[in-house]
């Protein structure tokens, strides 16, 4: 009898890990190392939160909360789901977990049973297989292009839905693309949907926020209201606010669905951070100008990496409309050799070449399911970016 889980054995451990470890090593040898693997803001969270979380720890909001999450919380988080999304939900329809994470870690939780299948479009977040796998469920991954921003076709979805599609997972600006639907391709989405009404979406819209050039953000149950009673609209605080370690994310729905959710936590974490709650409340009522300046930010060194990653021989860039991420495509490299003698026949081996060629960390394509690309997550300075794509950009001129 083994030790271990069988549901532990049907989860595969992170392929990110495998670069991450190799860039600590070489930074403890004492070699330059440029990371642009992290997914989160470089940028510090704003005073206004951190004074709401110093004034809750002095008023004594220290103690277990209610499981998912306290009122205050729950009617900031209805708040923001009807002044920016023109959704209405009751606190009673509201989840608070301890990260964007929990929740989708919950609801996978509370509804897979073994042989339900649940839609993941790939490029996708590392995460969500895994967690189908974990929850007993089966990822059926459907594979998007380059060619098609890395926005899947309603005719992919049509044809991936089977009887026992349960979940389709949906997530606008993308993580690893930044790749973001407009409304008509979302309603060309919730319309195959509408179609098929045993199948629930899953929508993570940790990214709203992070979005360029006018881009419109829009999530489904707000683009197609026939979809509200089997959709779980899911958000967070961690990127657009930089709260990545307060861990706080949130969740609305139906609330059969939101207390079957509030019963895995119960036994799980008991109740999101109560400090990281009172700040979140800060975060959604508070001022939120200084999105529109970070925004800028982020756009320009978007364009920066972009041109940068451009001008590499046998790389090819798309312009993302969101997030923080860019997605270029390598397959003009594949097949060469690097200058230190490594054979580039996929996107991992690229990415351990270029890590320890030219000192650049990035994440090779395959862990995010399509291959043959590379993320890099661009924030961090422009200083930084420049060297990094100056590297990039000799690494590939020096494959034959
Ligand atoms: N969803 C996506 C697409 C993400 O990229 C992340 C974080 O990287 C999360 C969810 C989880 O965010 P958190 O748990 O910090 O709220």
């Amino acid at each position: 009898m083994s030790f271990l889980s069988d549901a532990l054995a049907r989860v595969s451990p992170s392929p990110t890990i495998a670069v991450t470890q190799k860039a600590m090593e070489l930074k403890a040898a004492g070699k330059d190392v440029i990371g642009l693997g992290a997914g989160e803001p470089d940028f510090d969270t704003p005073d206004n939160i951190k004074a709401a979380a110093i004034a809750a720890i002095e008023a004594g909001k220290t103690k277990y909360t209610q499981v998912d999450g306290i009122p205050e919380v729950k009617q900031a988080i209805c708040d923001k789901f009807k002044r920016e999304n023109g959704l209405d939900y009751a606190p009673s329809q509201v989840t608070v977990s301890s990260g964007g994470k929990q929740v989708l870690f919950n609801a996978l939780v509370a509804t897979l049973n073994p042989g339900d299948e649940v839609i993941i479009p790939a490029p996708y977040w590392v995460s969500y297989p895994d967690m189908v796998k974990l929850g007993g469920g089966t990822p059926v991954v459907v594979e998007t292009t380059l060619e098609n921003g890395f926005r899947l076709t309603p005719e992919a979805l049509e044809a991936a839905i089977t009887p026992k599609t349960k979940w389709f997972i949906f997530n606008s600006p993308s993580n690893p693309t930044g790749a973001g639907y407009g409304h008509n391709q979302l309603k060309a989405l919730t319309d195959v949907l509408m179609r098929n009404p045993h199948v629930w979406v899953m929508t993570d819209d940790m990214y709203e926020h992070l979005a360029f050039d006018g881009f419109q953000f829009c999530t489904p149950a707000q683009v197609e209201p026939g979809l509200y009673d089997r959709t779980l609209t899911v958000n967070g605080v961690s990127k657009a606010y930089a709260m990545t370690g307060w861990r706080i994310g949130y969740a609305a729905g139906p609330e059969q669905l939101i207390g079957a959710m509030r019963k895995v936590q119960s036994q799980s974490t008991s109740n999101p951070c109560s400090i990281s709650q009172w700040a979140t409340v800060e975060a959604l009522n508070g001022p939120q100008d200084f999105l529109t300046e970070r925004c800028d930010a982020f756009r320009k060194r978007r364009d920066l990496v972009v041109a940068g990653l451009n001008a590499c021989d046998g790389v090819t860039c798309a312009v993302p409309e969101g997030a923080f991420y860019v997605y270029p495509s390598i397959a003009g490299c594949i097949g060469k050799t690097s200058a230190g003698g490594t054979l580039i026949d996929t996107d991992e081996a690229f990415a351990t070449a270029l890590l320890e060629e030219q000192g650049v960390a990035v994440v090779f394509g395959a862990a995010f399911g399509l291959s043959p690309y590379f993320r890099v997550s661009y924030a961090t300075s422009d200083a930084v970016l420049e060297d990094a794509c100056a590297r990039i950009k000799s690494f590939c001129a020096g494959l034959t």
